[in-house]
């Protein structure tokens, strides 16, 4: 009987997706990855974009640049729609394709906490798309408090608020502060942008809560020493349009509310007919599988899953790299007839938030830095990992730039006119 080709579908190229087609490397066997978007996109530099400090080429690449010499990898740039796990297909703008083996990278978005219409009020953070909204509506708001006479509509204007307290809501805070700080202080006239305030508001009682508690402790300080007001065990009551509404009363009228206080697994995971966790997350089997479908994967962001050792593997770019590069391996074994499945086993090697300049906090195994050596440690490890060596050349040298000079290149704004 004639063999038919093996055809693995890859949904996402994100940091699972990405992983797995350059990981996984079979003659017999083709490939169908698919994404809404054109580019993979560096998530960890996106406030960096959000805040001038770089722009969407430099923290994004092509798909297709990316495997152009790998001719058994297709590449489609389409919205996927449906899964029908029973017929083995998914439908990407209409059309079926069929897939043997379904690798299911969709990563998540962001999360309202059951407040969807909140998304009109404080933009997440999660695309190039977003970035760039946030980015146009900071820089409007100090150009719109330029030319107000009316003193406390400037104030509204020059308030920004940053909800929630984990990693991409510090780092936004302390990027915010600087940019009006340091970066915007000499170039207006008639606003002083260092009077500005930037708010970050968290519901736990501290910041960074997967860190340390001395870490968290440390970024606090450092970022009140910056200049941002801190407020933890403030669980917001209501967003309305430049309104942030506490439960004691206070009302922070605020041009800018930024949301990053929580995120979901995408939609599509409810498609898959499988256990899903409270944030939408597919409660995946060891090796990484479906509970009913072994040919079906889901990584990254999407699953949810307590390695061999007991930990829970968090939603982050290494623990999709790794479950990757599991699931290739596993695919890999199988199409060799070695059918052996292993459970996924993570290994953690630390995690780090940065919170400025020269300022970050890190954990690696029992040791933990602060400060610039552990700035130095962002810096290199998110250079390390950005995909491109054109876009590591140009991300360090923006930061070079910006370092030596405290000036941000990416402050164009693009207004309809
Ligand atoms: C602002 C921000 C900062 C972060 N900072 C860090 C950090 O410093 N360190 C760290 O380790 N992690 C960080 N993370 C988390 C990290 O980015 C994720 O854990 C990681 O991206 C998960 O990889 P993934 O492959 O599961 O999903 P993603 O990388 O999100 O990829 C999902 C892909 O699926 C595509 N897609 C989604 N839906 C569809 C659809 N319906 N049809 C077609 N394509 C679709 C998307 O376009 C995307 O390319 C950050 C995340 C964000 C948002």
């Amino acid at each position: 009987m004639e063999q038919r080709t093996p055809r693995i579908v890859v949904l996402g190229a994100g940091f699972g997706g990405l992983t797995f087609c350059q990981s996984f490397k079979h003659p017999g066997a083709e490939i169908l990855l698919v994404d809404r978007q054109n580019h993979h996109l560096f998530q960890p530099l996106l406030y960096q974009v959000a805040t001038a400090g770089l722009s969407a080429p430099e923290i994004a690449q092509p798909i297709r640049a990316i495997f152009h010499d790998r001719p058994e990898i297709q590449v489609r740039l389409g919205t996927v729609e449906d899964i029908h796990t029973a017929t083995r297909e998914v439908i990407v703008d209409g059309k079926p394709e069929r897939y043997d083996y379904l690798v299911f990278a969709l990563g998540g978005r962001t999360s309202y906490f059951g407040h969807p219409e909140w998304a009109e009020f404080a933009p997440g953070l999660k695309s190039l798309e977003d970035a760039h909204r946030i980015r146009r509506e900071v820089l409007d708001a100090f150009e719109r408090a330029e030319n107000t006479d009316d003193e406390a509509e400037r104030r509204r204007l020059m308030t920004l608020v940053v909800i929630g307290g984990g990693p991409t809501g510090v780092e936004l805070a302390g990027a915010l502060i600087e940019l009006s700080r340091q970066v915007l202080r000499r170039d207006f006239r008639r606003i002083d942008p260092t009077q500005s305030r930037v708010i970050l508001i968290e519901g736990s009682p501290r910041l960074l809560a997967q860190f340390p508690e001395e870490l968290s402790q440390n970024a606090r300080e450092t970022l009140e020493k910056m200049g941002v007001e801190v407020r933890t065990e403030t669980r917001v009551k209501d967003l309305q349009r430049g309104k942030v509404l506490l439960p004691d009363g206070t009302v922070i009228e605020a041009e800018n509310i930024l949301w990053a206080a929580g995120v979901s697994a995408s939609a599509l995971t409810a498609k898959l007919g499988a256990p899903l966790d409270r944030a939408g997350r597919v409660l995946v089997k060891p090796d990484l599988s479906l509970p009913d479908h072994p040919e079906v994967f889901v990584i990254g962001d999407a699953c949810s899953i307590v390695d061999c050792d007991g930990q829970i593997v968090p939603g982050v770019s290494p623990a999709a790299i790794q479950e990757a590069k599991h699931v290739s391996r596993i695919i890999l074994d199988e199409l060799e007839g070695h059918p052996a499945r292993p459970p996924f086993d993570y290994w953690d090697k630390g995690s780090m938030a940065t919170i400025g300049r020269s300022a970050a906090v890190a954990k690696m195994g029992p040791i933990q830095f602060t400060g610039f050596l552990a700035w130095i440690a962002w810096l290199v490890v998110h250079l390390l990992f950005l995909v491109g060596f054109r876009n590591k050349v140009a991300v360090l040298w923006q930061w070079f730039y910006s370092y030596l000079t405290y000036r941000r290149g990416a402050r164009i704004l693009i207004r309809k006119v």
